[in-house]
């Protein structure tokens, strides 16, 4: 049975590090347990801080991964040695994961505007021959064609469900649906079937590795410019929980 993984605390929200989260994933999965990825990153946090709900689900899933660059900042802000690890790069892995001989997993993609899951699946698909995707299902449906989507997971019982609804939608979607396939790995991909898809790009790779993947998507998609203010938001907390924690810790210690 995997060791449960070392949690810490971003603002209040668990986060858990490891150093090779698919390992720990295939280990878990070989066990038969069902895990909930929640990929964590500043935007998420500052909106789980007024949303209790959310904040739930997020203390109740079995995985938090470092995803986004504040995140990851404010983890070495606290001393800690930590990578960051984008949940559509552990997506990517977990894809590939799926079609070892030893544990072939079925995957569903769920999300996305209609066609998107669908093009994204067969953009894997091309890359992966071997790769098992049991359905596809868009994010915009009916009642009725929700119902659809159960039964089907119920019947097909993937072992990784890919959910695209974006935040907090689609963490609320695996927590209430995730018993209908108590063994697979259920993760929140966001925008990611977009990219599979072809419809939107990541940011080239000298702003990732600067830790600003951020501005790109700002750039991108300016009307998001709302949501985003969450990030010097976010920034602004951390400076000051740090501050007070050393100011603290020098009074302790006179
Ligand atoms: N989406 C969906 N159903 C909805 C609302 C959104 O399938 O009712 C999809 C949308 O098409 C997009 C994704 O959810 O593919 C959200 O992407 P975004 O990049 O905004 O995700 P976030 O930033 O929240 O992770």
């Amino acid at each position: 049975m995997p060791q449960a993984p070392k949690q810490f605390s971003v603002l209040g929200m668990p986060i858990h590090l490891l150093e090779n989260y698919p390992h720990w994933l295939v280990s878990r999965l070989n066990e038969k347990q069902g895990t909930h990825i929640v990929t964590l990153n500043a935007e998420m946090t500052m909106e789980a801080r007024i949303n209790p709900q959310l904040a739930e689900v997020i203390r109740q899933a079995d995985l938090i991964i470092p995803d986004g660059a504040g995140v990851v900042l404010y983890l070495k802000l606290h001393g800690f040695r930590v990578r960051r690890c984008p949940g559509i790069e552990l997506a990517e892995n977990l894809l590939q994961e799926s079609v070892e001989p030893e544990h072939p997993w079925p995957v569903f993609f769920y999300g996305g505007a209609p066609g998107v899951a669908q093009a994204a699946a067969e953009t894997w698909q091309q890359r992966i021959p071997g790769l098992a995707i049991v359905g596809t299902q868009h994010g915009y449906h009916t009642p009725e064609e929700e119902e659809a989507i159960r039964q089907t997971l119920k019947e097909t019982q993937p072992r990784l469900i890919m959910v695209g609804l974006g935040v907090p939608r689609q963490e609320y979607w695996i927590r209430q649906h995730r018993q209908l396939c108590p063994q697979a790995i259920w993760i929140g991909v966001g925008g990611s079937f977009d990219i599979w898809a072809g419809l939107k790009s990541r940011a080239p790779d000298w702003l990732k590795d600067n830790h600003l993947e951020w501005v790109y998507r700002l750039y991108k998609e300016p009307w998001r410019w709302r949501r985003m203010l969450a990030l010097p938001r976010f920034a602004l907390y951390a400076l000051v929980e740090r501050l007070a924690k050393n100011v603290i810790t020098r009074h302790q210690t006179s």
